[in-house]
């Protein structure tokens, strides 16, 4: 099959952007194409995308954040209301929300929520977002929280709290995918071990290839593996390589092709985090129009349609069918 003729009939999900904080208030929309940013629904409809994890980041503490509850909630908000600004747009809280979107050509959101700092220590507010949409939850942005340590806490290097393995059981109750991104390696350790659905880590790439300590060891990519999860792969330049010249399209299919060669073609996602970074973007992953050049990339490399269907996006709507129903 031609690229661009799989590239379409594939379910592609993105399991990490940042959109929704550069769409809040007065700044770009998320409906109408721009050129600042790296998302908005006509690029993403131009990418081939259906579903898109847009993630709830509420600044912690150190860097200025003041009321985490309401931060996340004012991003909900923005997503709720290019919903009902637009009918292209619609809430994923179950696997049959993405079918639908890509039967009917609509872009699916799944609401995620990065660092737990906006339950407050509190499961009620955990159980109020799952009502209003929640089904991807990282415990931490990279500093520490009530729920656990994050991955620049290197000095404590510290696992769950007793409230992050509350959240991490609840979760498994109520259908709310676990996310393993920015955590500590001793609260990885942790959620791998108790959680008892798949877990997933929404953006990350292989520290064999590149050693950012955001990004994942072999060991913990087995981890993530034995659990049925998903590692998806992420765009971030410096989490591709350390050398600038090396930070290429080829370098992100690499990460692929490593993430198979350690635990097979039923554990890797994407996951670009686009919104999310500054520096600038891998040339040809520049937005999120450009998802299909991934789908091209493993072709030339010999992926199997039925491997490439799977990394676009087969593999976590596997996981959030299993987790979310
Ligand atoms: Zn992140």
């Amino acid at each position: 099959m031609d690229p661009q003729e799989l590239h379409a009939a594939s379910i592609v999900i993105d399991t990490h952007c940042d959109t929704l904080l550069s769409v809040l208030g007065d700044k770009r929309s998320l409906l109408e194409r721009s050129d600042e940013g790296h998302n908005d629904l006509p690029r993403l409809k131009e990418g081939g995308v259906t579903a898109q994890v847009f993630a709830l980041f509420a600044r912690p503490a150190a860097l200025g954040g003041a009321v985490p509850t309401w931060e996340s909630l004012r991003l909900l908000d923005a997503f709720y209301q290019a919903m009902a600004a637009s009918p292209e747009l619609i809430l994923a809280t179950k696997a049959g929300d993405v079918r639908r979107a890509k039967a009917e050509g609509l872009l699916a959101g799944i609401i995620g929520m990065e660092g737990a700092e906006a339950l407050r220590g509190d499961l009620g507010i955990l159980r109020l977002f799952y009502r209003l949409g929640l089904r991807n939850l990282g415990l931490t942005w990279s500093l520490r929280n009530e729920a656990a340590d994050g991955v620049f806490e290197e000095r404590t290097g510290g696992g769950l709290t007793e409230f992050g393995v509350q959240v991490v059981r609840e979760c498994n109750r109520l259908g709310i995918m676990i996310d393993v991104a920015h955590l500590a390696p001793a609260g990885v350790r942790d959620v791998l071990a108790m959680s008892e659905l798949p877990v997933i880590d929404s953006h990350a790439n292989a520290r064999a290839l590149c050693d950012h300590r955001r990004n994942l060891t072999d060991q913990q990519l087995e981890g993530v593996a034995k659990t049925g999860g998903v590692v998806c792969v992420v765009f971030v330049p410096s989490f591709v390589a350390g050398q600038p010249e090396e930070r290429t399209l080829g370098k992100v299919l690499d990460h692929i092709d490593h993430i198979v060669s350690v635990i097979g073609a039923d554990h890797v996602g994407l996951g670009s985090d686009f919104d999310g970074f500054d520096d600038t973007p891998i040339a040809g992953l520049e937005s999120g129009a450009h998802f299909p050049h991934i789908t091209a990339g493993l072709l030339a490399r010999g992926y199997s349609e039925e491997n490439v269907r799977k990394i676009l996006g087969g593999n976590v709507l596997r996981v959030f069918e299993q987790v979310a129903g």
